[in-house]
C-alpha cells in the first residue's frame, strides 16, 4: 500500500500548497542529512519527506493521488531511489534561501566556466511545392561571436576588485541555532574573478561579443511538415563552444493544392453535362507537370480519383503519397435561354 503522505508531512487532506511547503521547510530542516551525519533512520525520514513534498507540491500528482491513492500509473519513480538530491536541489534555494551557505551548498568552486553560444531560432517560410518535393535554401543568419579585441571579456583595462580585494571571494562568519558558522561566498561584485572592468572595450561597447551575419545554406528535405525544426549543429551563436541553429519550417498554403499527410488533393470541378457524359481532364501535378485523366460518365460528385505517387515524397518514411482528385460538379446558377430549354425537354425525360 502507497504511503500517507499528508501523514508525513503532518498536515490535513484540505490543506493550501503554502501549508504544505511550511510543513516540508520545517521538517526538511529537521532532518537534513547534513544535521544528521551517518543517522541512517533520519536519511530515510528525509527522503520520505521529500517524495511527500514532490507529491503534494504538484497540482496535477496530488490529484491523481488523492484519487488513487498512488501516483505509479503517471511514470512517476516512487521510492528512495526516486527522489535523490537532484530532485532536491532543484528547490533549494526557494526552500532554503540562505540556509543552503552554511552546509556549504552555496559555495560554488571557482571552475573555469565554458561557455555554450546561445541556440539561434529562424523561421522559414517555403510554399507546398517546396515542402513536396524538397529544396534548397540561403538563409541570412545574424550571430554573435567574441569580441576578439577584449577577448569576450568587455574591458580594455582591469583593476582589483576592491570588495574582495582580489581575492575572489568572501568570507562570513555567523551565529546561528546550530553555532557559530564561518562560510566563504563567491565575491558578488567580480563574480570570483578578482578583478573589475576599468576601461571598457571599445569594439564591442563592454557586451564581450559582436555581431554578425552569415548565409547559411539549407537543404530542406521533401515531406517537410509546417512546424518542423530543421537543427543546424554549431551555427548558432559562438561562445567557447558554439550553439545551434534551429530553422523552424511554415508552409505556405497553396493555391491550388491542399495537403493531408502525404496526400495531396486537387478539387476538380465539372460541368453538369461532363459529369453526366464523361470527359477528359487536364490535372496540374505539384512539379509544375500534368497529367490528362479520363472521367466515366455517370461520376458523382465527392468521387476521389486516385492518381498514384503523384503527392509529397516524405524524405521520413520514404513513402511518396497520392495524388487525391475530388471531383466537383458545379450547378449553374444562370442559364441562357437555349440552356433552359435544353433543361426543360431534358426533365420531362427523366419524369416518371
Ligand atoms: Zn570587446
Ligand atoms: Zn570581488
Amino acid at each position: 500500500m502507497a504511503k500517507d503522505y499528508y501523514k508525513i508531512l503532518g498536515v490535513s487532506r484540505d490543506a493550501t500548497k503554502e501549508e504544505i511547503r511550511k510543513a516540508y521547510r520545517r521538517l526538511a530542516k529537521l532532518y537534513h542529512p547534513d544535521l544528521n551525519k551517518g543517522d541512517k533512520e533520519k536519511e530515510e525520514k528525509f527522503k520520505e519527506i521529500n517524495e511527500a513534498y514532490s507529491v503534494l507540491s504538484d497540482d496535477k500528482l496530488r490529484q491523481q493521488y488523492d484519487q488513487f491513492g498512488t501516483t505509479e500509473n503517471n511514470g512517476f519513480q516512487g521510492g528512495a531511489g526516486g527522489f535523490g538530491f537532484k530532485d532536491f536541489d532543484f528547490d533549494f534555494d526557494d526552500i532554503f534561501g540562505s540556509f543552503s551557505d552554511l552546509f556549504g551548498f552555496g559555495q560554488r568552486q571557482n571552475r573555469k566556466r565554458v561557455v555554450r553560444g546561445d541556440d539561434i531560432y529562424k523561421d522559414l517560410t517555403i510554399s507546398l511545392k517546396e515542402a513536396a518535393l524538397g529544396t534548397e535554401k540561403e538563409l541570412k543568419v545574424k550571430f554573435s561571436e567574441k569580441c576578439p579585441h577584449c577577448q569576450g571579456t568587455g574591458a580594455e583595462e582591469f583593476e582589483t576588485c576592491p570588495t574582495c580585494n582580489g581575492s575572489g571571494y568572501i568570507r562570513k562568519t555567523r551565529r546561528t541555532p546550530f553555532g557559530i558558522f564561518t562560510t566563504t561566498t563567491t565575491c558578488p561584485k567580480c563574480n570570483g574573478s578578482g578583478k573589475i572592468i576599468k576601461k571598457k572595450c571599445p569594439v564591442c561597447n563592454g557586451k564581450g561579443y559582436i555581431q554578425k551575419e552569415k548565409t547559411i545554406k539549407l537543404t530542406i528535405p521533401s515531406g517537410a511538415e509546417e512546424g518542423d525544426a530543421l537543427r543546424i549543429p554549431g551555427a548558432g551563436n559562438l561562445a567557447d563552444i558554439p550553439g545551434d541553429l534551429y530553422v523552424i519550417i511554415h508552409v505556405k498554403d497553396d493555391k491550388t493544392f491542399y495537403r493531408k499527410g502525404d496526400n495531396l488533393y486537387y478539387n476538380l470541378k465539372l460541368s453538369i453535362p461532363e459529369a453526366v457524359l464523361g470527359c477528359r481532364k487536364k490535372i496540374p501535378l505539384i512539379d509544375g507537370s500534368s497529367k490528362t485523366l479520363r472521367i466515366k460518365s455517370g461520376v458523382q460528385p465527392g468521387e476521389e480519383l486516385v492518381i498514384r505517387h503523384a503527392g509529397v515524397r516524405n524524405s521520413k518514411t520514404g513513402h511518396t503519397g497520392d495524388l487525391i482528385v475530388k471531383v466537383e460538379v458545379e450547378i449553374p446558377k444562370r442559364l441562357t435561354r437555349e440552356q433552359r430549354k435544353l433543361f426543360e425537354e431534358l426533365k420531362h425525360t427523366f419524369s416518371s
